[in-house]
């Protein structure tokens, strides 16, 4: 395919209403922004899109999440939204950015301007929970991630959500990790052994959330029920973890 059109995704988060936009930095002469919506003080959710360039539901359901979705719990709770991490991947629909690298896996690295925006991005910030949104070329149905703490897991309760807009992965193992109904807790140290410091494992386990799902969508669906996929994922995140909690914290 042609380059995919960032000015497009650009004029996208710039048209949303009463949100803040930031740049972070510029990967390859490209900006990579950051979305701030909802109230200053409240538990803040970090939504994050387009580490994978050839990923591109994970981008498109960011803006649509921006776009009609945050409002409704604009009482309880922040969004920080990166829609697209890695804008020269995504205009060249490439898994690597510029330099080869896989992003996703190069947390450790000091010479990656998407790591080096992210660390600047992260630092200091501690979040009630991370949704990283992903898809799978291969996957026949939806499955996801999950990496949580004391609050318990969600997984099961995404997944029955998604399956209501888009197919699920029901295979006992994927990508070589042990799933139930597409809910994969992953073994962190294998996952570190194989691939290195990915962001998801560093975020987690570097105290920035107790909660992290990656979402995974499959490509073979169309992107609308992909987007929906990924919405339905975030909704529960959102409703059955981070905003009862703040209503509980308020109530004591
Ligand atoms: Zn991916």
């Amino acid at each position: 395919m042609g380059q995919r059109d960032y000015d497009a995704v650009v004029e996208r988060v710039e048209a949303v209403s009463g949100v803040d936009v930031y740049e972070l930095g510029e990967v390859e002469g490209l900006p990579v922004l950051r979305v701030s919506a909802g109230k200053g003080d409240a538990p803040v959710v970090y939504i994050n899109g387009g580490t994978h360039g050839d990923e591109p539901a994970g981008v498109e359901a960011a803006l649509a999440f921006l776009e009609g979705g945050w409002e409704r719990w604009v009482d309880g709770v922040r969004f920080e939204v990166i829609p697209c991490l890695c804008p020269w991947s995504y205009v060249h629909n490439a898994r690597l950015n510029a330099q080869e690298v896989d992003v996703n896996w190069a947390f450790l690295r000091d010479d990656v301007p998407e790591i080096e925006i992210l660390k600047g991005f992260v630092e200091g910030r501690v979040f009630a929970g991370v949704i990283d949104l992903h898809e799978d070329w291969e996957s026949p149905g939806f499955y996801l991630y999950e990496m949580f703490g004391d609050r318990g897991p969600l997984g099961r309760e995404m997944v029955t959500r998604v399956a209501r807009v888009c197919p699920i992965n029901k295979e006992a193992e994927i990508e070589g990790e042990v799933a139930v109904d597409g809910v994969i807790h992953p073994n962190m140290e294998v996952a570190r052994r194989k691939y290195g410091e990915g962001i998801p494992i560093a975020l987690y386990q570097r105290g920035h959330t107790g909660h992290l799902v990656t979402s995974e969508s499959p490509t073979a669906q169309p992107m609308d029920v992909r987007v929906a996929a990924h919405l339905a994922a975030i909704e529960v995140m959102v409703e059955v973890n981070v905003y009862p909690q703040m209503n509980a914290d308020e109530r004591r």
